[in-house]
This record gives structure tokens, C-alpha cells and sequence, in this order.
């Protein structure tokens, strides 16, 4: 078969008008960046607002192996499936980070023959979104900067500043820095560290944002830093957020691309799963629920991570309902939830799978606490067995589980007709009584004790004496009302990654919690959470190279 790369230059894309076309949208409201890619314009918004929206689908996965299970590929398969039995579909996707494109992880557009494209411009430089979230943020940072400089009126104390410097690369040199050497108009010296683009605030900002009104009030909204008397400053107390919405108009607006085979795609904003909440944007999910009467999305890593997020996060600030939630299985992930290293995933081992099939349970149970019927995706590898493949159908059964076999890795939306019928028959008669799991009002500890019983299936929750004093801070400014946003590792239900299948007996511990106030969570870290990632020995970089002629090659 050919590389992903190889299967994406291969393909023959429509002109991104012709796209758009279908969907009904004018020529007025399409915003070309080249042939096949295009932002959508702000009055498209008013234009759709009395359209009825279409059915919400969410694709999740059970605790994945480090390589990712396909949520991506299952949903951009979903998605060309849903298209080939007649059913208006249109895809929501965050956009990848470019950063990690160069380590380990590869991109983010879907795999073999089902991949949004262009896949090169997708996963690189894009419409420039990620860009000018860089910009935004980085242009908060100078103000702050300049701001104590310049006589510091806000009495900004510099050991407490929160804001972080931001760059969409995956550079561990950054994570601790001292800024300001130098003479006396080199600026204060302090210490510093750069996060990833997609783990700011500004990225989950964008995400959660409904318009530019809304924007320009949530970046207002950022605790930059404390005063000396231990006062909060905010972003609109350094006067930096007209300027950052200046520079963020053109990136509020979703991207149209197309998949392989022509499905709509709208991919609009990718914050980190684990510090953020780890879905695309909640504009682009109500645009394409009004264009299409079927929207397919994704949230980052399982669903104890992701798919906690999008209802508890993004569904309850944009009041969505969800209609159908797919959730992705592999064999190799099931194995590894059953001890197997990761070096030997690929041989049959039907043992490790009876004893990481526990992992599949607990994930559909969990989905079901929220109202929502669960179909479950077998995401097929070609080194699966029959023996194992059949295993995992028949524990779906035991247990009364709507489930398909999927082969769009291998086949396009052929590959995923099963999975679209069931979905649509699961929609058609399991109506969803979606719920959000806590209630706001809870305090911090309850809520985050509510997830991590309810969903993490811990005993409880530790507060560490930092976290505490941390949390004390954010009730004092009024802020323990906001939802919680668990920075946890993805591994593992539990937050120890090493602890796999259904964990029992822990307990989770935060270890910090920080305020993101203006997009609007309490973030509550657990174990270690990367911002910055680093790149491996040996990165996907040295294998990436671009020809005379402009092809790049080696993506993936
Ligand atoms: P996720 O969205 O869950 O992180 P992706 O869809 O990005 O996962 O897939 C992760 C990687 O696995 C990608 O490189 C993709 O091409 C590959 N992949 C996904 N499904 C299959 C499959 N069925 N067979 C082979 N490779 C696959
Ligand atoms: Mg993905």
C-alpha cells in the first residue's frame, strides 16, 4: 500500500468553490486561500442561523498506545461513508499542530485512504491560523514585558507572571528561559518558559469563542500576572486585547477543505487535549451542523480525556447536543491495555486481549452516563486476526453494544458503510438524552471529584498543599464556578500512565490548578503534563524533504 503522503498527492481534489457550491454557500461568503482551501465569512453565519441544525456525531476512542488508534482516520472514513449512502455530511476537525509533525507523532489528517486534503498544507503552514496565534499571544507577552519596563504603573509583580511565550514547535531548549539580559533597556530580567501554540489559552479561546464580540472579551479576560499586592492583572488592564483580535479576525473564521473523496471538511482550531479541552472549533462544528444534516468531530485522545471535554466544556458553552457517539476500538490498543509492550502489538495474542477488553467496557459505560448511544468502530489493522477481531465483536454483543467493523484505513468510505448505517439507525431510533455530567455551581473539588469517580473510576481525589493554595486563589477571585479542564495522561484511565486497562484502587492527584478565566475553565493538572514537547532522537524531520519542483516528500 502507499504512504499516506503518496495516496494524498495522488488524489485528484475539486476546486474548493465547487465544494462549497454543494453546500449551497455564495460565492460572497468563500474566502480563497489558492485552489483548495477556503475561510468562511462571518455573514455566512447570519445567513444559516434559521436553518435547522443537523445530527451531531462525536468520534472518541478508548485509552489509545502511543501511535493513536484513527480517530481522525475513522471519522474522515464516517464521514466519506455517511456520503456514499446519500447523507449530507460535513466534517469538524481541529488542525494540526505543525510542531509535532516533525517529531514523533506524524500529522493529523486522517490516514491511507481516508485523509482530509491538501494533507501537506494541512499539516504545514495551512491558512495561517496557528501563525497568528502565535502572533496574539506573543504580542500579550511583549506588552506585558514592556509594560514593566516602561515604569510598571500596574505594579505587575515579576515573579507571578502566568503568561506564558508561545512558538508551534516542538523545542525543549524553551521550556526554561531567562529573558531580559542585558543593560538597562533590555527589559527586566526573569525567568520564563515557552509553551506549544496549542497548549495557550489564546488557542482554547479561539475554540470556544461564538464571534469576534466574544473574542476580544475573553482575551480581555486572561490573568496575565499578580500585582504586588496580590491582585490579579488582566490582559485588558495592559490594554492588548484589541490588538490580539486585530490579528486574530481572519483565524476566528473556519477553513473548507475537502477529503479524498470530495466530503466537506471543516477543520478550525486544535488545542492540546491534556492542558486544554482538545476539540476544533465550536463555530466550525455549528457551521457545519448547518450546512450539512450530518457533522462529524473528533475529540483528542480517549474518552475519558477528549470526550469528557467536549460535553462537559465545549457542549455546555455551545450548547450542543450530541446525537451518536462513535467509539474507536483497536486491537493493538486493546493488547496493549492488556500488558503487551508496544514492540510486539503486531503479533496475535488473544490472552492480552481478554484482559485489556476491560478498557472497551469502561469507555462505553462512561459514554452512557451522558445520555448518549454508543456505536463502537473496530478500526481495522492489517495484522489483526480473525480469532482476535472476532473476540472483540463478541464481547460487544455480550454486553448489548452497537458495533462495526471498519476498514477505511484500507478502503475510503467503502471501508465504512457498516459503521454509517449503524450510525444512522442508531440516530433514527435511540433518541440521545444528552446531559452534561456535573453541575458548575459544585465546588472545584467536587467536580473534579465527580469526573474522576464517574469516569477515571478512582476511589478519590488528593489535593496536594500547592494545589490547595492555588485553588484558594482562583475561589477568591470568584472563578470556582467555572467548569474543570483535567490535565491528565492519556494512557491510562488512572493518571499513571503505566496503569492500564481498568485500573482500581487509586486515587488521582492534582498536583497545581491554574485559571484559564478567559476562555473560561479551572485547568486541574495531574501527574506530568508536557507543554512543550521535545523531539525524539531521531525525529520525523530527517525524513521530511521538499524537491525542486515544490513536492515535499516524507511527510509520513
Ligand atoms: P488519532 O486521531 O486517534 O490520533 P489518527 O487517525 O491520526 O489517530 O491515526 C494515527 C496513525 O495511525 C496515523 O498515522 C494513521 O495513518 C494510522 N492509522 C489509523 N488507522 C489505521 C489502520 N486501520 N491501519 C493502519 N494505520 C492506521
Ligand atoms: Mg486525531
Amino acid at each position: 500500500m502507499l504512504s499516506d503522503i503518496e495516496i494524498a498527492q495522488n488524489a485528484e481534489m475539486y476546486p474548493i468553490g465547487k465544494i462549497a457550491a454543494e453546500l449551497s454557500i455564495a460565492e460572497e461568503d468563500i474566502e480563497y486561500y489558492g485552489h483548495y482551501k477556503a475561510k468562511l465569512s462571518e455573514q455566512l453565519f447570519q445567513k444559516l442561523d434559521s436553518k435547522p441544525n443537523g445530527k451531531l456525531i462525536l468520534v472518541t476512542a478508548i485509552n489509545p498506545t502511543p501511535a493513536g488508534e484513527g480517530k481522525t482516520t475513522v471519522s474522515v472514513g464516517l464521514a466519506d461513508a455517511l456520503h456514499q449512502i446519500g447523507k449530507k455530511t460535513v466534517l469538524a476537525l481541529r488542525e494540526p499542530s505543525l510542531g509535532p509533525v516533525f517529531g514523533i507523532k506524524g500529522g493529523a489528517a486522517g490516514g491511507g485512504y481516508a485523509q482530509v486534503v491538501p494533507m501537506e498544507d494541512i499539516n504545514l503552514h495551512f491558512t495561517g491560523d496557528m501563525h497568528a496565534i502565535t502572533s496574539a499571544n506573543n504580542l500579550l507577552c511583549a506588552m506585558l514585558d514592556n509594560h514593566m519596563q516602561q515604569g510598571n504603573v500596574l505594579r505587575i509583580d515579576q515573579r507571578r507572571v502566568m503568561l506564558k511565550r508561545v512558538l508551534d514547535m516542538n523545542d525543549r531548549a524553551l521550556r526554561n528561559i531567562v529573558i531580559g539580559l542585558g543593560g538597562k533597556v533590555d527589559g527586566i530580567p526573569r525567568s520564563d518558559s515557552f509553551q506549544i501554540t496549542v497548549a495557550s489559552e489564546v488557542m482554547a479561546i479561539l475554540c470556544l469563542a461564538s464571534d469576534l464580540a466574544d473574542l476580544k472579551e475573553r482575551l480581555g479576560k486572561i490573568l496575565v500576572a499578580y500585582d504586588l499586592d496580590g491582585n490579579p492583572v488582566y490582559a485588558k488592564d495592559l490594554g492588548a486585547n484589541g490588538a490580539m483580535t486585530a490579528l486574530l479576525k481572519d483565524a476566528l473564521k473556519p477553513n473548507l477543505v475537502q477529503t479524498l473523496e470530495h466530503t466537506p471538511a471543516l477543520i478550525h482550531g486544535g488545542p492540546f487535549a491534556n492542558i486544554a479541552h482538545g476539540c476544533n472549533s465550536i463555530r466550525a462544528t455549528k457551521l457545519a451542523l448547518k450546512l450539512g444534516d450530518y457533522c462529524v468531530t473528533e475529540a483528542g485522545f480517549g474518552s475519558d480525556l477528549g470526550a469528557e471535554k467536549f460535553f462537559d466544556i465545549k457542549c455546555r458553552y455551545g450548547g450542543l447536543k450530541p446525537d451518536c457517539v462513535v467509539l474507536v476500538a483497536t486491537v493493538r490498543a486493546l493488547k496493549y491495555n492488556g500488558g503487551v509492550p508496544k514492540t510486539e502489538l503486531t503479533t496475535e495474542n488473544l490472552d492480552a486481549l481478554k484482559k485489556g477488553i476491560v478498557n472497551l467496557q469502561v469507555h462505553i459505560e462512561n459514554m452512557k452516563k451522558y445520555g448518549v448511544p454508543v456505536v463502537v468502530a473496530i478500526n481495522r489493522f492489517q495484522c489483526d486476526t480473525d480469532a482476535e477481531l472476532h473476540f472483540i465483536q463478541e464481547f460487544c454483543e455480550s454486553l448489548g453494544a452497537e458495533f462495526a467493523l471498519t476498514e477505511v484505513f484500507a478502503k475510503g468510505g467503502a471501508g465504512g458503510k457498516e459503521l454509517a448505517e449503524k450510525v444512522c439507525k442508531t440516530i433514527e431510533t435511540k433518541p440521545s438524552n444528552f446531559h452534561v455530567l456535573y453541575d458548575t455551581e459544585l465546588s472545584v473539588e467536587e467536580k473534579v471529584e465527580k469526573i474522576a469517580k464517574e469516569i477515571y473510576r478512582a476511589d478519590g481525589v488528593t489535593f496536594t498543599a500547592p494545589a490547595k493554595k492555588a485553588l484558594a486563589q482562583i475561589n477568591a477571585l470568584g472563578c470556582g464556578n467555572l467548569p474543570v479542564c483535567v490535565a491528565k495522561t492519556q494512557y491510562s484511565l488512572s493518571d499513571d500512565a503505566a496503569k492500564l486497562g481498568k485500573p482500581e484502587h487509586f486515587t488521582i492527584t492534582v498536583r497545581d490548578v491554574t485559571l484559564s478565566n478567559g476562555a473560561g475553565f479551572v485547568v486541574v493538572l495531574t501527574g506530568n503534563i508536557m507543554t512543550m514537547p521535545g523531539l525524539p532522537k531521531a525525529p520525523s524531520a530527517l525524513k521530511i524533504d521538499c524537491d525542486n519542483n515544490g513536492n515535499i516528500t516524507g511527510l509520513f
